[in-house]
This record gives structure tokens, C-alpha cells and sequence, in this order.
């Protein structure tokens, strides 16, 4: 699954890789073994390295570690929307019932979070190498 499959982002931009979860290098191997955030299965697991360019996808030892600041990052602001869509929408609900659907939104949407913040984290350490010859220069 990706997301916006039919997106017009330019290719060597991180948004690309963010959006289509490939390879934060080439841009060209996909970077979890499923690219399905739904698949429990897998569970976002990201390969080792590319499939196109054997780039490592790991840094070092418990790099995706770092990833939970961006999940937090993420939360954060889902929640702030929410209120936000309230506060603007002037929408009428009890407190605990706003509560629950937040809350319930948020369980459901934290698959694709998950993913998308390893991708993104990646993304924050590895920069796009554009194919010339054969060879992947910076
Ligand atoms: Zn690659």
C-alpha cells in the first residue's frame, strides 16, 4: 500500500520516499518488507538494506529507536487536529465522547504512523544519491 499511489512528487525529494516508502538512497527498492502498515505480519519491518542499490537501511544498532520521537510527533499533531477541527467546526460533543473518538482514531491510524515514522527517520539521516553511470555518487 502506498500512500498517494498516483502522486506527482518529484523523485529525488525525501517527501517521495516518505510518501511511496522507498529506499531514503535510490529511491527505487522499497524499504519495508511489506509496504502494507496493516499487514501484522511484518508490522512495518524494514528490510536490511536495498534491494536496488545494497544500501544498509540500519545505521547502527537501535537506530529506528529514534523513530518514536517522530511517532510522538505525529500523535501529537492528530490530536491537535482533532481539537483544532472541533474548536473550528464549532461541533457540539461531550467531553469523554470527544475523548473516545480520538482516542479510537488514533488506535486505528497507529499501523501507518508507525511505518511512516521509521520512513521519515530514515529520511532525516539518509540522504538521496542520484544514479550517474552505474555508480550512486552524493
Ligand atoms: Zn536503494
Amino acid at each position: 500500500m502506498y500512500l498517494w499511489k498516483n502522486s506527482k512528487v518529484k523523485k529525488s525529494s525525501k517527501l517521495y520516499s516518505i510518501l511511496k516508502f522507498k529506499c531514503p538512497h535510490c529511491h527505487e527498492g522499497n524499504f519495508f518488507k511489506s509496504n502494507n502498515p496493516y499487514n501484522f505480519s511484518s508490522m512495518s519491518e524494514h528490510r536490511e538494506k536495498c534491494s536496488e542499490c545494497g544500501e544498509k537501511f540500519s545505521l547502527e544498532p537501535g537506530f529506528y529507536f529514534g523513530a518514536m520521537y517522530v511517532s510522538y510527533a505525529l500523535g501529537v499533531a492528530h490530536m491537535v487536529s482533532f481539537v483544532v477541527a472541533k474548536w473550528v467546526l464549532e461541533i457540539e460533543m461531550e467531553f469523554w465522547n470527544f475523548i473516545i473518538l480520538v482516542a479510537s482514531s488514533l488506535i486505528l491510524i497507529t499501523p501507518l504512523y508507525y511505518a511512516l515514522s521509521k520512513i521519515v527517520w530514515a529520511n532525516l539521516f539518509m540522504n538521496y544519491k542520484k544514479k550517474k553511470d552505474e555508480k550512486f555518487i552524493n
